[in-house]
């Protein structure tokens, strides 16, 4: 079983936003998640701190290829000779040519403020890069990896298990959990951000992952939670709530403003429901925590709205 050590990233600058989690075996050395090209020397130097050295990296293993989470894949490749990458299936296509990945990132952000975030981009040798089945274990050391394919919040995810350490390295599939925002009991909730949300499959994500034996969960927002049967209550419960949603749109008829309304509307009542009598909600400082991921799951209901009226149409 591996030993653990989270680094925060500072992603866009804030603190305990976004992590990636160094793994330690014997003198050797993994990474689960990159972030972005700017956290690579953040990594470096708990690596550095760990008393190891780039040609001790003998994995890099990203949850799904969204840029917070794999953005620095590339960069953090180049400097680590002796790494492979591990990645879902459906993901590692976008590793090894990230033409794609980066165009409709692009699309989103614009060329300029991509560039300002993410950096550049490159390609990443088809020979470095080895994907991970649902249940495929891995032996490294004395450690034992088992990659759990979770659906959901993109369907290109999967999940990190340590059967022996019993930790779970959960990517954006057992929802997001800021330290900022639990001093009055548990705060997690799912990312629903586009493209490929499906509230019935993050549902079994969930459930899969509260019943895969571990103990703890890692969650790339942020750290460690080992109230693992309270998170998946609360996140199955909002996952049931973001169904309504998907569905009540969906019927409404509504199209792109009337349904981004609609769809924002059902998004914020739910976060008032889960989360109405906490102080952050009313405090605008703290409230802005979550501001970012009400705009992100909101759009990503939207898009599920239309994936489905499109699914329909040309069924
Ligand atoms: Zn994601």
């Amino acid at each position: 079983m591996a030993e653990v050590r989270t680094v925060d990233t500072h992603y866009l600058g804030y603190p305990r936003f976004a992590a990636c989690f160094l793994l330690l075996e014997g003198g050797r050395a993994a990474f689960v998640e990159t972030n972005t090209n700017f956290a690579v020397p953040k990594l470096l130097e708990a690596l550095r701190a760990s008393g190891r050295a780039p040609e001790d990296v003998d994995y890099v293993i990203v949850t799904h290829v969204h840029l917070d989470h794999a953005g620095g894949a590339s960069k953090l490749m180049a400097v680590c000779p002796n790494a492979t990458l591990l990645a879902h299936p459906r993901a590692a296509k976008h590793l090894i040519d990230p033409a794609k990945l980066v165009a409709s990132a692009e699309q989103v952000y614009g060329v300029e403020r991509f560039a300002a975030l993410y950096g550049s981009i490159e390609p990443i040798a088809a020979a470095r890069v080895r994907t991970m089945g649902d249940e495929e274990t891995l032996r490294w050391g004395e450690t034992t990896l088992r990659f759990l394919h979770t659906r959901g919040h993109a369907n290109h995810h999967f999940c990190v298990l340590d059967e022996a350490a019993r930790n779970i390295f959960t990517g954006d599939s057992f929802g997001l959990r800021y330290p900022a925002l639990q001093d009055e009991g548990l705060v997690v909730f799912p990312s629903t951000s586009p493209t490929d949300f499906d509230p019935v499959a993050a549902r079994e994500s969930v459930r899969r992952i509260a019943a895969s034996g571990a103990a703890r969960a890692y969650l790339t927002h942020y750290g460690e939670c080992d109230a693992l049967d309270a998170a998946a209550d609360s996140l199955c419960g909002q996952l049931d709530a973001y169904e309504v949603v998907v569905e009540e749109a969906d019927a409404s008829g509504r199209e792109g403003e009337e349904l981004a309304t609609f769809v924002r509307a059902g998004v914020e009542a739910i976060f008032a429901e889960a989360f109405g009598d906490r102080a952050f909600m009313r405090e605008e400082a703290r409230r802005a925590v979550v501001a970012m991921d009400v705009d992100l799951n909101a759009q990503g209901v939207a898009f599920a709205v239309e994936k489905r009226r499109h699914k329909r149409a040309t069924a």
